[in-house]
């Protein structure tokens, strides 16, 4: 029997049938990334039931050196959760575990376990008249693990903060298998470090997330979404601080737009209409909220802030939606983007922040400084500018083939996109973290102190290296400064 052979037969014995599988029509769906990039093979797939079967087999595969892949919802962008292609490592699914362990109402907290799936979060949390102030595109299938695992972020980090501002405790299995509890919530608490701060965003490699203990919010009594016409990226930056002067205890989201990106949507979506009747240069998308106590207030301070906007020249046109249906039109304009726009050809697709004062002039320059040194591609940034945040897409030239061009100048494309960021002193992952997508362009740009005290934390924390390898982490100590080197 050979090692591989012995472990499967311990896992099994632990898990049992419904645990372990290496059925291939039951794994094979797993071994590819939600974006159809990387696609690798795997060992077995395990889906334990418990934190405690999480611990036993985490224990196993350290004894017979078996890495391990933790998954989710499959639904990362940086293929985090696709194992290599040497199929010896283990498939670690939390899809299983998804119940809610505690409820607590007048606290406003929820602890569930990790394959808690987002969007039945926001069902139990809506039943309760509460809500959790986080959602993304892919919310019915992303779990609360995998969220705490990329630090995901979305359209309400602008007043909610990302998926880091939501935890309040968390529960993880160790690479030797010891349980970190820190579920209970304690608001102040000044024992040294906080610890589960190093667990999220780590993409399983320092830890397996197993549940968590999460902060809600009141539910939303009312809401304002304005749809505004603008000549410039410029007037949009001028426009969210006219928001946040004027509305920040309101002010849910702030989205922006390119024409390109609206016409895409246009002609991609039969049933989507431009709200001003055409595209205008940018436009910005608006979300006000209020609760119970501040809803009947809420249509007339929108009213107020297009109006104090139109009088400044920030705006050109606009308009505020008139009922949920037309609300849910705008911001479907919005989701849309990335599936419009991969209809139209190939490009490449950066998730990048720089700091939120800066944006603006970044997308100006960046976008003709891109088109100039690629003739023919086309740059489109469109997302989260109250976060700093945009999607950076560069569309191929006419003609280019699909995977070809992505292939080739596209990853020229990227590695120029990602030298302007670190130019503009911001981060080649804003939210969908590094995963194996961008693990060498990490090491490449990263800060070479920062990227010596991750490894080693790592190597702290998972010596024999089996939580996710290739993934996040450098692969090589030998590349980065010795301890005690300055930046
Ligand atoms: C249409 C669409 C829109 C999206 N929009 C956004 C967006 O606006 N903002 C954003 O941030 N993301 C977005 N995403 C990306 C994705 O939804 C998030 O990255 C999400 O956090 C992934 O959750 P998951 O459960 O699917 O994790 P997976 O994809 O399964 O895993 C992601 C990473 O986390 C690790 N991991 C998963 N579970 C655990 C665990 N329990 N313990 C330890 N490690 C674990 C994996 O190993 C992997 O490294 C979008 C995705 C889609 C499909």
């Amino acid at each position: 029997m050979s090692e591989h052979d012995t472990f499967l037969a311990q896992a099994h014995d632990l898990l049992g049938e419904r645990g372990l599988t290496q059925d291939p029509e039951l794994v094979t769906p797993w071994l590819t990334d939600w974006r159809g990039r990387f696609t690798g093979r795997a060992l077995a797939l395990a889906s334990p039931a418990s934190t405690e079967e999480v611990a036993a087999l985490v224990r196993l595969c350290a004894t017979h050196g078996v890495p391990i892949v933790p998954q989710g919802g499959n639904s990362g962008m940086s293929g985090g959760a696709t194992p290599d292609e040497s199929g010896t490592t283990l498939l670690l699914s939390l899809r299983r575990m998804n119940k809610v362990r505690r409820f607590n109402l007048a606290a406003r907290e929820i602890t569930c376990d990790a394959g808690y799936v987002l969007q039945t979060l926001h069902e139990t949390a809506a039943a309760e008249g509460l809500r959790f102030p986080l959602t993304l595109g892919g919310k019915g299938s992303a779990t609360v693990g995998g969220l705490i695992s990329t630090n995901a972020g979305g359209s309400q980090v602008l007043r909610h903060g990302s998926m880091r501002a939501q935890v309040l405790g968390l529960e993880a299995v160790l690479a030797d298998g010891s349980i970190f509890n820190s579920l209970e919530h304690l608001k102040k608490d000044n024992r040294g470090f906080d610890l589960k701060q190093v667990l999220i965003g780590s993409e399983g490699t320092l830890g397996i997330v197993t549940a968590a203990t999460l902060r809600l919010v009141p539910a939303i009594a009312e809401r304002a979404v304005l749809w505004i016409g603008l000549a410039h990226i410029r007037d949009a930056r001028r426009l969210l601080l006219q928001a946040e002067e004027m509305a920040a205890d309101a002010l849910e989201a702030f989205e922006v737009l390119p024409k390109h990106s609206l016409e895409a949507v246009l002609a991609y979506s039969p049933n989507a209409r431009a709200p001003l009747g055409h595209a205008h240069e940018w436009h910005a998308l608006i979300e006000l909220v209020a609760d119970r106590a501040a809803a009947e207030r809420l249509p007339a301070l929108a009213q107020e802030l297009l109006e104090s906007a139109f009088e400044q020249g920030l705006v050109e046109d606009a308009a505020i939606a008139q009922n949920e249906a037309q609300a849910e039109a705008f911001w479907a304009l919005r989701e849309e983007i990335s599936p419009a726009e991969r209809a139209i050809g190939p490009a490449m697709q950066h998730d990048i922040s720089v700091p939120v004062a800066r944006m603006a002039n970044f997308v100006a320059e960046a976008v003709p400084e891109v088109e100039r040194a690629f003739p023919g591609t086309r740059g489109i940034a469109f997302g989260h500018l109250g976060d700093g945040n945009v999607h950076f897409h560069v569309l191929a030239p006419e003609g280019a083939r699909r995977g070809e061009w992505e292939a080739g100048e596209g990853k020229q494309v990227s590695a120029f996109v990602h030298d302007l960021v670190t130019s503009w002193h911001g981060s080649i992952s804003a939210e969908h973290g590094i995963g194996q997508l961008k693990r060498d362009e990490l090491v490449r740009l990263g800060d070479p102190v920062q990227l010596a005290m991750m490894q080693r934390i790592k190597q702290a924390l998972d010596p024999q290296g089996l939580l996710n390898p290739g993934k996040l982490m450098p692969p090589s100590p030998h590349k980065l400064a010795p301890p005690g080197a300055t930046a």
